[in-house]
């Protein structure tokens, strides 16, 4: 934001009791924290995102609401680690709280006894967690948020006004007090942590978004805490088969000079030997990682640029009806977009209805409180 164009003045004091501003200076205006934001649309950073690496995948995804029937298996997994830390961190008074999160992953997975896949997942949900707390009892950090859920006024960074259309929204895991200074907290689940991996944190350009607007709204935000857990790779032992058995008997007699072997036919994994080998693994220091990072001045300046510019772009794409298809980034990722089929097919109907299901975004924003704008969160455009 440029100079001189703060929505905070010194000079109104906030009485407000809905205004829920972090430390909040002496005196700042409450409409600050709770703008009137009727009219304007709720912007995320994935729809932003997505537009800008392709226009068309922004059709596809916001404007027409399609989405694959079938949900990514890393992506549940994480809304369940999620949703698991949110209790985790809602509850910190409650000694029962882990109880409580292994309660919720029972009864998330009703079918797991017979669906080798979910049960799978709850087994190491239920390990991740409990593993979590017993790294964690206590923090050194005091958790001031979780799942803040928030709303932004979109500024002309030359003007300082804010945009007459948009407005931004999200959603962050927590606000944490470390040191007398409040960080972003941001859950992740990673298959293995190493230098790209943390290099790449560097990168994330959506917290380091939502950090700047969570400063607009009165949250001196300094840095953010990336809370990183592990999924081991480890699996339960299927044992052997008959046939199986009997094979490896063969190669180790023809082995030994006798023609025999006292090999026993390897058993079946026990669910309860399973979970107490996952739980040794998640006592391995490097099953979690806390990893710090500080929010560069230039570079929240440079972002407020480009949120500026793209929804400019977005402007320009809307009046003259032009969603163009960024062919460079069909196979970003290392896989294809979900709607490359589509996009192939010249937009054949039967292959949209086949492959496609009709589901509003915004999932992740479940809960925020759209009759502040007026709009649905359905078309954040
Ligand atoms: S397949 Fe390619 S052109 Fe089509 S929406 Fe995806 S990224 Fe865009």
């Amino acid at each position: 934001m440029s100079p001189g164009v703060s929505p905070f003045s010194p000079s109104i004091p906030c009485t407000s009791d809905a205004c829920d501003r972090i430390d909040s200076p002496v005196g700042h205006k409450h409409s600050a924290c709770t703008p009137d934001l009727t009219g304007k649309s709720l912007l995320t950073f994935s729809a932003l995102n997505t537009f800008r690496n392709c226009p068309r995948k922004y059709k596809h995804r916001y404007i027409d609401q399609l989405q694959g029937r079938e949900r990514a298996d890393t992506l549940a997994f994480g809304s369940l680690i999620h949703a698991a830390l949110e209790t985790w961190y809602r509850a910190t008074d409650d000694a029962d709280r882990l109880w409580t999160i292994l309660d919720d992953l029972d009864r998330a997975y009703p079918n797991r006894a017979g669906d080798p896949h979910a049960k799978r997942t709850w087994q190491l949900a239920r390990a991740m967690v409990s593993g979590y707390a017993a790294r964690y009892p206590q923090e050194d950090f005091e958790v001031v948020e979780v799942e803040k859920v928030f709303q932004a006024e979109i500024r002309n960074p030359d003007t300082g006004r804010p945009s007459q259309t948009f407005v931004m929204a999200g959603k962050v895991d927590g606000i944490v007090r470390l040191d007398g200074e409040l960080y972003l907290l941001e859950h992740k689940t990673a298959g293995s942590i190493d230098a790209n991996y943390l290099d790449k944190l560097w990168t994330d350009t959506q917290i380091a978004l939502y950090s700047h607007y969570l400063r607009e709204l009165g949250s001196p935000i300094v840095g953010v805490i990336y809370n990183v857990l592990l999924k081991t790779r480890i699996q339960q032992h299927a044992g052997e088969s008959q046939e199986e058995y009997e094979a490896r008997r063969a190669v180790l007699a023809a082995k030994n000079k006798s023609g025999r072997s006292t090999a026993k036919r390897q058993l079946p994994e026990t669910d309860d030997e399973f979970q107490a080998r996952l739980a040794e693994w998640y006592a391995k220091p490097e099953a979690f990682h806390r990893e710090r990072i500080y929010l560069s001045e230039d570079r929240l300046a440079m972002l407020q640029d480009e949120v500026w510019e793209i929804t400019q772009q977005y402007l320009d794409a809307r009046r003259r009806g032009k969603w163009l298809l960024n062919t460079s980034n069909c196979f970003s990722f290392q896989r294809p977009c979900a709607y490359l089929p589509y996009c192939q097919s010249g937009f054949n109907p039967n292959v949209r209805d086949n492959l496609f299901e009709i589901r509003p975004p915004h999932e992740e924003l479940e809960g925020l409180d759209d009759a502040a704008t007026g709009e649905t969160l359905e078309n954040p455009f």
